[in-house]
């Protein structure tokens, strides 16, 4: 290793997984499943190497009898229409169909063999995507501002930043071994479209009188994540010029590598270390590492849209508009995926846009063309004017594929998304998240309503149920939900929802809104 990590002079302090990597670093495994598990198939893979393939982005799926699902990692959540044309190609020759798009604007797929993954990483890379780190210990895919460069709300165009700092990290072996996942968001939106206060590390547009001249950049949020203990980003009293980026989070990462907690898993993520050091010690071990930087400048960030976009907008350019497009519960397909890409051919400017709320959008579409795009025969279910329910609800993945999935999320959260849009008739549209299990990847906490699956006790034995928490928001005055008390049965949840929101209807007062 090209580093003296902290942590490598006590091994007493080390869970068992860090053995695990520190004998075969993670990113080793795509070449053993290249030259190896590919060619012999399933039954010759390892324990330790399975837990390896997360490197490779690729996880096995439920109930573990040899599929896998794999992510891809679409930084900011920009692709191609080419990418986008890969993608689908894939999902139907080797997917069984099946895209999902994630909370991390990734996209998902399911039903892989270990005999399809060459075949898959040459193909995704012959159009530059990478589903390497897409998981594991390590820096994911960086989220950020999907309308990056033609955003009227964005202090500056992002991309970029983006690509350098995951050109950066991507496959770069000096932090391919941290403590636990790693995320960032970089986003110069100044309605926190890539959601800070929820990533190991973020940036949002600032601004700051250097010598007497106003320079736009960043502050950065370090510590931010979700799962059983979630904890908000805190800000650094910092200001980050745009080409000062990678230097932080380069500052950041090692800190994290280096001094973040290996001896027990689920006290890893950097959000531990930040909640123990407090946000100025740790900013000056930051500035030991990176040299001085200027103190914060004026934060940017007025509001928190909750990345939602559906519908017709103008672009920053006089003449061009953004749709924002429902993929309900966040899964579509490979023939809806390639009419999108000729969509974007057609209409746009070549590029399908995904958000963290799990959607799509189709960019730079001139005026006089989004009536015949309003058109489009794949906009009748990816449709810019979904129902208010179906348009705000997000899940994760759920039992029907996750291995750590309590109960099931996905077609529940559609089924209850359509009983509500039947049965409630509301003036604003409510955000509804399902997860199946605590680890939140369907983000649950940040939720105007956070349903997270469990069991309940019945006279008929133990049956799916969810607990239920209100009222989360992130931006200014960002705070978590909070849970109410009491569980309740899945067959129920519909009716309870129902009654729910209509107490909240018949309650509020004038200028009330749910959270
Ligand atoms: Fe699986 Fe839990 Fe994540 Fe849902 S929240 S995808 S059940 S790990």
């Amino acid at each position: 290793m090209a580093y003296e990590a902290v942590w490598m002079n006590d091994p007493s302090k080390l869970n068992k997984f860090e053995f695990i990597k520190m004998e075969k670093d993670g990113l080793d495994v795509i070449r053993t499943i290249i030259d190896k598990y590919s060619k012999e198939g399933y039954a010759s893979i390892p324990e330790d190497d399975m837990n390896r393939f997360k490197w490779a982005g690729v996880y096995e799926q439920k109930p573990k009898d040899g599929y896998f699902m794999m992510r891809i990692r679409i930084n900011t959540g920009i692709m191609t229409s080419a990418q986008a044309r890969a993608i689908a190609s894939i999902g139907r020759d080797y997917g069984r169909d099946l895209i999902d798009v994630t909370t991390r604007q990734a996209i998902q797929y399911h039903w892989l063999k270990v005999e399809d993954l060459p075949d898959i990483f040459n193909r995704l890379e012959a159009v530059g995507l990478y589903s390497y780190e897409a998981c594991g210990d390590c820096p994911r895919t960086i989220v950020g501002n999907p309308l990056a460069g033609i955003d009227r709300d964005e202090l500056m165009d992002t991309r970029e930043i983006v690509e350098q700092v995951n050109d950066f990290y991507l496959m770069n072996r000096d932090f391919s071994n941290l403590p636990r996942k790693y995320k960032m968001s970089i986003s110069a939106n100044i309605y926190n479209n890539a959601n800070a206060e929820i990533n190991d590390l973020a940036f949002v547009p600032a601004t700051k009188v250097i010598d007497g001249e106003e320079v736009i950049g960043f502050h950065a949020y370090v510590g931010g994540g979700l799962s059983a203990k979630p904890h908000l980003a805190k800000e650094l009293d910092m200001f980050v010029r745009p080409e000062e980026v990678l230097k932080v989070s380069i500052g950041v990462t090692t800190i994290f590598r280096d001094f973040g907690y290996r001896e027990k898993r689920h006290q890893a993520r950097l959000k531990f270390l930040v909640a123990d050091w407090g946000p100025e010690k740790f900013l000056e071990k930051l500035k030991e590492i990176i040299g001085d930087m200027p103190s914060a400048g004026e934060n940017k960030v007025v509001g928190w849209n909750a990345v939602y976009y559906d519908g017709v907008y103008p672009q920053r350019e006089e003449g061009l508009n953004f749709i924002g497009l429902n993929v309900p519960v966040g899964r579509t397909n490979s023939d809806e995926l390639e009419q999108l890409a000729d969509a974007a051919d057609q209409y746009g400017d070549g590029t399908i846009r995904t958000t963290m709320s799990q959607n799509i959008m189709l960019a730079g579409v001139p005026d006089e063309k989004v009536a015949e795009a309003l058109e489009l025969p794949v906009l009748k279910r990816l449709s810019p004017k979904a129902k208010p329910f179906m348009s705000r609800t997000v899940s994760c993945t759920g039992n029907e594929f996750c291995n750590l999935a309590v109960v099931e999320t996905k077609e529940r959260a559609r089924r209850v998304a359509e009983f509500l849009d039947e049965h409630v008739e509301l003036d604003e549209k409510i955000r509804i998240h399902f997860i199946g299990c605590p680890n939140a990847c369907g983000q649950k906490h940040i939720a105007d309503i956070g349903l997270q699956g469990a069991l309940v006790k019945t006279p008929d034995g133990m049956v799916d149920a969810f607990d239920i928490a209100v009222g989360g928001i992130l931006g200014p005055g960002a705070k978590f939900n909070e849970s109410l008390k009491g569980r309740v049965k899945a067959d129920d949840l519909g009716y309870v929802l129902v009654k729910l929101i209509n107490f909240y209807k018949e309650g509020r007062e004038s200028g009330e809104t749910f959270h």
